[in-house]
């Protein structure tokens, strides 16, 4: 099915400013951690990091970290060692591998950054249920370990329209943090600070959704592939400046590319949406199997969960409220199929990639008829790959390779590229 003409993947400048980027954070953390100042806050990836920021305490981002061990490979060695403690196979293999890792003491953190010996040791964990209860499971676990206290938000879910009566349900819970988390960093919340923090984490997040925008762009000068790496900022520093001020440098080179019709993907062909988890530890393979098909994943529910459209620092507690509840994973099939159509229509995607991720069912969307209700309605076609974001156990290369391939080749013969 490849054309056999060697192509190489295009890599964007502004990595070099990436690299330095987090590596300022990771040290920043680690030097935190070991000093006791400032404090250090845990926070799960769509928790209050707006909140927390105000409040002076530095950010750590676990599921970042197990993201790094999915990346790494490292995974798979350290999932073993939380089952051996009960945390089942089953269950979200960020969490698994994380605490593993720990158990073993063992950090993708030490290789890349010489001196780092371990995570940063939290002053308090603090987790939002929007995602899943396995974000509580996991902060807890760490919360008894360092007898350090565990906060949280618990969120609706499966939600239709964001009412006032959903704002007002977690805008309560949010203010609610607030008196225990002024007590922990040892000073009041400065209204200014937090307006601050939400106005640098809104523009964070619409620098964010720009970038990922040019994709719409034929050809597309950015790949889902790519996101995955350059999205760190929106994760692990929204509510900073840095993360503005990389976005700034990022979007540039982007629309450069489209001015000067360069593809990220070098004769792009189709393009595809990817839907659900990241498959942490092949997505190397994956963009060179999709590079020398010239497909190109143009779009992913994954990449815009860090688009946070709502945050207004005129307003807070209720903006964060709704922000955080208008995400995808929050919400209802009707209104994900919603949001797909619409993502399908401004990206001119040609097909669906669903990733059907063992032990993230949080983040899984195929598994009650949604592909089969997309293509009747939108005449779409989607393959479902079985796999996991770290449990590379749960995944066949073979199979994987097989069915794009052919899903690929079914798109030349069934269908024209559609055009924007
Ligand atoms: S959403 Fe999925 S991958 Fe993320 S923490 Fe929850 S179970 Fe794990």
């Amino acid at each position: 099915m490849t054309d056999g003409k060697q192509i190489g993947f295009r890599k964007l400048a502004a990595a070099g400013t990436l690299k330095r980027l987090l590596a300022e954070h990771f040290y920043e953390l680690d030097r935190a951690a070991k000093a006791g100042a400032p404090k250090v806050a845990w926070c799960t990836s769509v928790g209050p990091a707006e909140l927390l920021r105000a409040l002076g305490f530095l950010v750590y981002f676990p599921e970042n970290h197990g993201a790094m061990l999915g990346a790494s490979r490292v995974a798979t060695e350290t999932i073993p060692a939380a089952n051996a403690i009960g945390y089942s196979p089953e269950v979200c293999s960020y969490m698994t591998s994380d605490i593993g890792a720990f158990l073993q003491k063992r950090t993708p953190l030490s290789d890349a950054y010489k001196g780092i010996e371990g995570i940063p040791r939290p002053d308090v964990l603090v987790y939002n249920t929007n995602q899943c209860r396995e974000v509580q499971d996991w902060l807890a676990w760490y919360g008894r370990h360092w007898d350090r206290p565990v906060l949280g938000i618990e969120c609706y879910r499966g939600v239709g329209n964001v009412t006032d009566v959903h704002v007002a349900g977690i805008a309560g819970q949010l203010r609610a943090l607030v008196p225990p988390l002024e007590k922990i960093a040892g000073r009041k919340l400065d209204p200014a600070q937090l307006r601050e923090a939400v106005r640098l984490s809104r523009e964070c997040s619409d620098l964010w959704k720009e970038v990922l925008e040019t994709a719409a762009a034929r050809p597309s000068p950015l790949t889902f592939f790519d996101s995955t790496v350059h999205m760190a900022p929106a994760v692990v520093m929204r509510g900073t400046q840095a993360a503005v001020d990389y976005y700034r440098e990022l979007l540039p080179e982007l629309k450069q590319r489209i001015s000067d019709g360069v593809a990220a993907v070098e004769g792009e062909r189709f393009r595809l949406y990817w839907e659900g988890m990241p498959i942490w530890g092949r997505l190397r393979d994956l963009a060179t199997m999709l590079l020398e098909l010239r497909t190109c994943v143009v779009a992913s529910t994954y990449a815009n969960s860090w688009i946070f459209t709502a945050l207004d620092p005129d307003d807070p507690f209720d903006s964060m409220a709704r922000a955080y509840t208008e995400l995808f994973i929050v919400r209802s099939d009707p209104y994900k199929e919603e949001y797909l159509a619409e993502m399908i229509d401004r990206f001119a995607v040609d097909g669906i990639v669903f990733h059907d991720s063992k032990t993230c069912p949080n983040n899984t969307n195929c598994r009650h008829g949604m592909p089969q209700r997309i293509f009747e309605r939108l005449s779409v076609p989607s393959i479902t790959v079985a796999g996991d974001l770290n449990d590379l156990r749960c995944y066949s290369d073979e199979q994987a390779r097989t069915q794009i391939e052919a899903f690929v080749e079914q798109l030349g013969e069934a269908t024209l590229p559609r055009q924007p």
